[in-house]
C-alpha cells in the first residue's frame, strides 16, 4: 500500500526526533509499504521566520538569525549524516542556499520597510526547505534511498498568499509523474509541507499548521492508500490535552467529526486536511511520533458513533464577534445578504453566523485578525443604511471564544443541547450566542474568553468524556 506520511514540528524538532521520523518511514518500507513523507519545519523554526521578516520589515535585521538558523540544522547533519559526507555536504549546501534567499529578502524588506502577504509566503515557508534535505539525508544514512523534493514542483495552488488552495486537477498529474517515477525507482521523496506554488510559479503557503493539508492534498493525488499524520499526541483526543487533562484519544472517528474538530479549533489537525482523503475515501491515521505502538486515531466512513451523542469538545481563541444591529432592521430586505457579501469580498472567513429572531441583530465570528478589515468594509458597504438609522451599531468584541461539541451521533439524539447547557448554567457560564449547523454534528456557542476553558471542561465532564464510550 502506498503511505503519505507527515511528520509535524515537533516529530522533527531535534536530530534525535529526526532520526526516530526516519526509522518509522524505513519501518513502513520494510512492512513492504511504498512512502511519501512529508515533512514540516522544525519546531518553532517557522515562527522565527516571520519574526524576522517582522522585524527585517520594520528595520531591523540581525545577521545572527541566518546563524542560528544554520547552526541549529548544521548540527542535525553533523549528528545523522556524518557518515556519509557526500550527502551531508550537498544536504548542507541546500541548506545554505535557501537561507541565502532568506537573508536576501530580509535584507530587502530591511530597505523597503513593507512585508507583502507574498513575501511574507517566501520567508515563512523556508523551514520545510531547511528541514526536507535533513530527513532525507537521514533516511539515506540509515540505509534507504530518499531525496528531498519541492512541493512548489508538485502542488499548484491558488495565489491567495497565506491560505492557498490547491488546484487538483494541476497537482495530480505533477505529483503523479514526480513522485510516481522516485517511488518505482524505490525512492523514498522527502516533500516539504506547508508551501506549493501559484500558476506562475510563485511559492504560496497553504495557512498555518498547513503540512497536515499538503499530506491529504498529496495523498488524494496519488491515490493513496493511507494517510498518516504522525504528532506529538496518541491521535485525535476527545478534548485539547493541555485544556482537559483527563481527555482521551478516540480510536476511531469519521470524516466529519474530524472535519468538524478541525474547523473548531482542534489545531491537532489543520482544518481543511480532511477534505480531499474524504472525497476519495481515503482512511487518515493520526499517530504519535514519541508512543508508536499506540493505535492512535482512524478517521474513517462510519467512524464508530458513540451513543453519547458528544464525542468531543473544542475551543477557538482569537476571534471576534462581529455584530450589526438596529431597532430599524426589522423587515428591511437585504442587510444580511449585503453583510455576507462584504465579509466574502474580503476574503474572510465566517467561523460561526448567529441571528436572534428579532432581527434586531445579525451577529457573525471572524478570525481577530480579519476583524479590522471587515469592520471597515461593512461601515462603507451599509453606509445608507446607517445613515438611515436602520443600522445604528457595527461592532466587533474580541474578546470571546467559540466552543464546540461535536459527534455524529447527536444528530436527531433529543437532549443533548439541553443538556450541554445545563452543564455550562452548572458551571456558571454564561452563552453570548448559540449556533447549532444544520447538519447537527455540532453545537457552538460564544462565550467570554476566560470562560472558555470552564466551558470545555463542564461539557467534557456532563458527558463523561473521560471513559471509554465502547
Ligand atoms: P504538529 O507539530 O505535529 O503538527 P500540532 O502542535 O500542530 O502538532 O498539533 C498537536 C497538538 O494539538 C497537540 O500537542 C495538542 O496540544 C493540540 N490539540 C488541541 N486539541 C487537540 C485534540 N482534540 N486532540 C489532540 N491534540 C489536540
Ligand atoms: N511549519 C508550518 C507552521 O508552523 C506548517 C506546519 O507545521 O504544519 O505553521
Ligand atoms: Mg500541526
Amino acid at each position: 500500500m502506498l503511505i503519505v506520511m507527515k511528520f509535524g514540528g515537533t516529530s522533527v524538532g531535534s536530530a534525535e526526533r529526526i532520526a526516530q521520523a526516519a526509522d518509522l518511514a524505513l519501518a513502513s518500507v520494510r512492512d513492504g509499504h511504498q512512502v511519501v513523507v512529508v515533512t514540516s519545519a522544525m519546531s518553532g523554526i517557522t515562527n522565527q521566520l516571520i519574526t524576522a521578516a517582522r522585524n527585517a520589515a520594520g528595520g531591523n535585521y540581525q545577521p545572527a538569525v541566518r546563524d542560528n538558523f544554520y547552526e541549529r540544522h548544521k548540527a542535525v547533519a553533523d549528528q545523522l549524516i556524518k557518515d556519509r559526507p557526500e550527502i551531508r555536504k550537498s544536504a548542507l549546501e541546500m541548506i545554505q542556499q535557501r537561507l541565502d534567499q532568506f537573508e536576501k529578502l530580509c535584507f530587502g524588506l530591511s530597505m523597503v520597510h513593507e512585508l507583502t502577504p507574498r513575501l511574507l509566503d517566501v520567508i515563512s515557508g523556508t523551514g520545510e526547505r531547511l528541514c526536507a534535505p535533513l530527513l532525507a539525508g537521514a533516511i539515506t544514512a540509515r540505509g534507504g534511498r530518499a531525496e528531498a523534493v519541492e512541493a512548489t514542483e508538485l502542488i499548484v495552488t491558488t495565489d491567495q498568499y497565506g491560505s492557498a488552495e490547491p488546484i487538483m486537477e494541476k497537482t495530480r498529474p505533477l505529483a503523479q509523474a514526480k513522485l510516481g517515477s522516485m517511488i518505482e525507482q524505490g525512492i523514498i521523496p522527502v516533500v516539504t509541507g506547508f508551501i506549493g506554488a501559484n500558476e506562475d510559479g510563485v511559492l504560496t503557503t497553504l495557512g498555518r499548521g498547513g503540512s497536515d493539508y499538503s499530506a491529504s492534498i498529496l495523498g488524494a493525488a496519488l491515490d493513496a492508500g493511507e494517510i498518516w499524520i504522525w504528532t506529538d499526541v496518541d491521535g485525535v483526543m476527545t478534548a485539547n490535552p493541555n485544556e482537559v487533562p483527563e481527555a482521551r484519544t478516540m480510536r476511531e472517528i469519521s470524516y466529519s467529526e474530524a472535519s468538524e474538530l478541525a474547523y473548531y479549533g482542534a489545531k491537532v489537525l489543520h482544518h481543511k486536511t480532511i477534505l480531499p482523503a474524504f472525497k476519495q475515501k481515503i482512511p487518515v491515521r493520526i499517530l504519535n511520533s514519541f508512543n508508536p505502538s499506540d493505535q492512535g486515531t482512524r478517521v474513517s466512513v462510519d467512524g464508530r458513533p458513540s451513543t453519547r451523542g458528544v464525542k468531543a469538545v473544542t475551543s477557538i481563541r482569537n476571534v471576534s464577534l462581529i455584530a450589526i444591529s438596529g431597532k430599524g432592521m426589522q423587515g428591511i430586505p437585504g442587510i444580511a445578504a449585503k453583510t455576507f457579501a462584504t465579509v466574502a469580498a474580503q476574503r474572510a472567513n465566517i467561523l460561526m453566523i448567529s441571528q436572534a429572531s428579532s432581527e434586531n441583530n445579525i451577529c457573525f465570528v471572524v478570525n481577530s485578525s480579519e476583524a479590522p478589515g471587515v469592520i471597515k468594509a461593512l461601515n462603507s458597504a451599509l453606509e445608507l443604511d446607517l445613515y438611515q438609522g436602520h443600522i445604528e451599531d457595527i461592532t466587533a468584541d474580541d474578546s470571546i471564544a467559540i466552543v464546540a461539541a461535536v459527534g455524529d451521533r447527536m444528530q436527531g439524539t433529543p437532549g443533548i443541547a439541553g443538556k450541554v447547557f445545563a452543564a455550562l448554567g452548572t458551571a456558571g457560564v454564561n452563552v453570548i450566542a448559540i449556533s447549532q449547523g444544520s447538519s447537527e454534528r455540532n453545537i457552538s456557542f460564544i462565550v467570554s474568553a476566560h470562560e472558555a476553558s470552564d466551558a470545555v471542561r463542564a461539557i467534557h465532564r456532563a458527558f463523561e468524556l473521560d471513559k471509554p464510550s465502547q
